[in-house]
């Protein structure tokens, strides 16, 4: 499971070698840790033009508690504020802001552009709009070194509801999520009482939740402050049972696709449930003309069918709390599918239709966000199984040359999960280390 590549290319004779032969040079990347500082160096606010935003947005970077300063000879990050940008013209404003300082970003950098929604009344301003995307994919191609750069656009007059995003963005929390561009409503964020512990008094229900990708997201969201329950079918109960008493979690043993699933979930959280992370999920790999109805059905009923059901189900019984997150997992190959994959890049893209339809009426009728990690390659037992040379290729074909790591998705998880995540809603994003599938 280990990339031995990554660890080879960290070692001196490695890096020699690999430069020679002109081959990809990972750069390790660091993940957050409890008492770490979130950024290595001071943080770079530059604007774009003249913008009617620049106070705002200096308090909020501010109130991370980042070293905010408009000049630094090696900044960890880069704010770029963009939010003025309407003309092609002034889109020169962003290449004279990032142009002198990008090379003395540090390793590991972050650059974050805030923009705004491109307008459906001007076209010109939604095309210089929309040219920070095609900029912010593009520099966080070339930019190397472990570096990040993602396009964070805000609800006019929204700014305030940035924070979590911020905070998530601008850390080394969103190791491997890159070229991402994220939207922001204009709902009010609620507040946080402690920084370091989220989710205090909130609980969350993580299903698949034994081991890999799930496992680290009951981890996470348990070390934020949530009580967790963890869940996963019967035949993996040993295998729960550990993972959830290491958490001090409760473990609840279920097959998710069960007629009577939403009902024992909600007995299991009596007291409602803040936070629903749907995380099960398989794959049943055969080419379309050797698929038989069984493998097709599982997979849409594990991955798919399930996910709407329970979710239904919670949401129309009130068990998931106003104020409560959904997180469900897509896939990168439901965005670019995937040979063999007609079952499982169906039901992941299938759960990319379920977030965006959903999103604004479980706001409106619930208080409740909906979003969706789509992760790429992962390390876990689910990637490790793939055979070596598609393994490889998908390991390397992204802008950070690796692998994530099922805590990539957990700290995802946990930043929709956040109560200051309200403005958060609808979002597909991608922690893929920017993969140049579905690019
Ligand atoms: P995994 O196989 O290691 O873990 C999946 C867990 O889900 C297992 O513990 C399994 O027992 C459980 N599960 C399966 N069917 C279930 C059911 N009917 N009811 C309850 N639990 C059930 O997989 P992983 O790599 O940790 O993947 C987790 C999620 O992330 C999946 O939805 C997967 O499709 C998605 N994903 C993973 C990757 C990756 O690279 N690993 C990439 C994209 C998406």
């Amino acid at each position: 499971m280990a990339d031995r590549y990554l660890h080879f290319t960290g070692t001196a004779p490695g890096r020699f070698l690999t430069r020679r032969l002109g081959l990809p040079q990972p750069a390790p990347l660091r993940r957050w840790s409890p008492g770490t500082p979130s950024l290595d160096g001071p943080l770079l606010h530059l604007t774009a033009g003249k913008s009617a935003a620049t106070e705002e947005l200096a308090a909020l970077l501010t109130a991370t508690g980042l070293d905010v300063t408009a000049r630094a000879e090696r900044p960890a990050g880069m704010v770029v504020d963009a939010t003025a940008v309407d003309t092609p013209r002034t889109l020169a404003d962003v290449h004279a802001a990032l142009h002198p300082v990008i090379r003395s970003l540090a390793p590991g950098g972050r650059v974050v552009v805030v923009g705004v929604r491109p307008s459906a009344d001007d076209h010109h301003q939604a095309a210089a709009q929309q040219a920070l995307e095609g900029f912010v994919r593009s520099l966080g191609k070339e930019i190397g070194r472990g570096a990040t750069v993602q396009l964070l656009r805000v609800a006019p007059d929204a700014l305030a509801s940035a924070g979590s995003t911020l905070r998530f963005l601008l850390s080394p929390r969103s190791a491997y999520v890159s070229g991402q561009v994220i939207e922001l409503t204009s709902a009010a964020p609620d507040p946080v009482a402690d920084w370091e512990v989220p989710l205090a008094g909130r609980t969350a229900l993580v299903t698949g939740a034994a081991r890999g990708i799930g496992a680290s997201v009951a981890s996470v969201l348990a070390r934020d402050g949530a009580r967790v329950v963890c869940l996963d079918v019967p035949q993996a109960k040993d295998e729960l049972t550990r993972t959830a008493d290491r958490l001090g979690a409760a473990a609840l043993p279920l097959d998710i696709t069960a007629d009577d699933a939403a009902e024992r979930i909600a007995a299991a959280v009596p007291g409602g449930l803040d936070v629903l992370v749907h995380n099960a999920g398989i794959t049943r790999d055969r080419r379309l003309a050797n698929m038989p109805a069984d493998r097709w059905a599982s997979v849409v009923d594990v991955n798919l069918d399930s996910v709407l059901r329970t979710t239904d189900a919670l949401l129309e019984a009130g068990t998931v709390r106003r104020g409560g997150r959904i997180v469900a997992t897509a896939s990168i190959a439901g965005i670019a599918g995937n040979n063999g994959q007609t079952n499982y890049a169906a039901s992941k893209a299938g759960i990319i239709g379920l977030v965006r339809s959903l999103a604004p009426r479980a706001a409106a009728d619930h208080g409740v966000t909906v979003n969706a990690v789509a992760p790429g390659f992962i390390e876990t037992k689910m990637t490790a199984a793939v055979p070596l040379f598609i393994r490889e290729a998908g390991r390397r074909m992204n802008s950070l040359s690796q692998g994530g790591l099922p805590v990539d998705v957990a700290e995802t998880t946990a930043w929709f999960a956040q109560p200051a995540s309200t403005a958060v809603n609808g979002q597909i994003v991608r922690v893929c280390g920017q993969s140049l599938l579905g690019a």
